[in-house]
C-alpha cells in the first residue's frame, strides 16, 4: 500500500496522508471527502503555483507569468494564479495603471474570498495611486523647470535692457561733453579772433601815427630850410633840432612796429610755430 501526502480541497490543510489504492479518503481536519484524482490535481496545481512564486521572487517575471498561465489551465477558478499575472504586470510595467476591467484582475477579484479580494483591491489602488503621484511629481517638476527657465529668460532680457539703457546714457554723456567742448573751442576761437582784430587796429593806428610823424618831420625840415634865408640862427637851429628829433621818433616808431609784427604775427597765423619765430 502506497501513502501519498495531499492537500484538502475544502479546508486547505496540507500533508494529509492518504492511501493511493483507494479512490477517495477523508480529511483528518475537516472530515471532507478527498478524491484521489482531485487531490493529485490540487497537488500539481500547488507545485505550479509554488514554482511561479519562486520565479516571481527571483524577478524572472516572464517565467512566473508562464507558470501562472499553466496553473490557470489546471485550476481555472484559482484567484491566486490570476493575481500572480497581475503582480507580474505591475512589476514589469510599473508605469502602466491596472485597469479594473482587465480580465486577469477582474477574475482574481471574482474568484477570491472577501479577505483576499480586499487585499487585491487595496494593492491595485495603492499601485495606481503611486503611478498618479509620480506623474504629478514629474508634472510639478516640469512646471517648476519651465517656470525657472521663464524667469531666467526674463532676467536675461531685463539685464540686456538695462545694459542698453546704460550704454545709451553713456552715449548721451559723451555727446554732451563733446558739445560742451565744441562750445569751449568756439569761445576760445572767438577770443583769439577778437585779440587778432585788436592787434590789427593797433598796427593800423601806429601806421597812421607814423604817417603823421613823417608829414611833421618833412614840414619841419622844409621850415628849417626856408628859415635859413632869414638868418635868425637860434630859431633855425631849434627848428632843425626839432625836425631831427621827429625824424628819429618816426624811425624808432617804424622799428617798434616791425618788432611788434615780427613778434605777434606768426603767433596768430600759426599758434604752434609762434614761439619758434618769436624770439
Ligand atoms: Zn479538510
Amino acid at each position: 500500500m502506497a501513502i501519498e501526502s495531499v492537500t484538502c480541497p475544502d479546508c486547505g490543510a496540507t500533508g494529509i496522508q492518504i492511501d493511493t489504492a483507494r479512490e477517495h479518503s477523508f480529511c483528518s481536519y475537516c472530515g471532507a471527502t478527498i478524491h484521489m484524482e482531485e487531490a493529485r490535481r490540487i497537488a500539481a496545481l500547488e507545485k505550479l503555483k509554488s514554482d511561479a512564486r519562486q520565479s516571481f521572487d527571483a524577478r524572472r517575471y516572464d517565467d512566473a507569468r508562464a507558470g501562472w498561465q499553466k496553473a490557470i489551465q489546471l485550476g481555472p477558478m484559482d484567484h491566486e494564479s490570476y493575481w500572480g499575472i497581475v503582480r507580474c504586470q505591475m512589476a514589469q510595467f510599473p508605469d502602466t495603471p491596472i485597469d479594473q476591467t482587465q480580465s486577469e484582475y477582474s477574475r482574481a477579484w471574482a474568484y477570491s474570498p472577501p479577505e483576499a479580494r480586499a487585499a487585491y483591491v487595496q494593492q491595485v489602488e495603492d499601485y495606481n495611486a503611486g503611478i498618479l503621484a509620480r506623474q504629478q511629481v514629474a508634472a510639478e517638476e516640469q512646471r517648476r523647470i519651465e517656470e525657472e527657465r521663464r524667469r531666467e529668460q526674463q532676467r536675461i532680457e531685463m539685464e540686456k535692457y538695462r545694459e542698453q539703457q546704460r550704454i545709451a546714457e553713456e552715449q548721451r554723456c559723451i555727446e554732451k561733453e563733446r558739445y560742451l567742448e565744441q562750445q569751449r573751442i568756439a569761445g576760445e576761437q572767438r577770443q583769439i579772433a577778437k585779440k587778432a582784430a585788436a592787434f590789427r587796429r593797433k598796427i593800423v593806428a601806429r601806421k597812421v601815427f607814423r604817417v603823421v610823424l613823417l608829414v611833421l618831420a618833412i614840414l619841419l625840415s622844409l621850415a628849417s630850410l626856408v628859415l635859413i634865408s632869414s638868418r635868425v640862427w637860434p630859431i633855425i637851429i631849434f627848428t632843425f633840432v626839432v625836425a631831427g628829433a621827429v625824424w628819429f621818433w618816426w624811425f624808432m616808431a617804424g622799428r617798434k612796429t616791425k618788432k611788434l609784427l615780427a613778434l605777434d604775427q606768426p603767433e596768430e597765423d600759426n599758434p604752434e610755430g609762434g614761439n619758434r619765430h618769436g624770439n
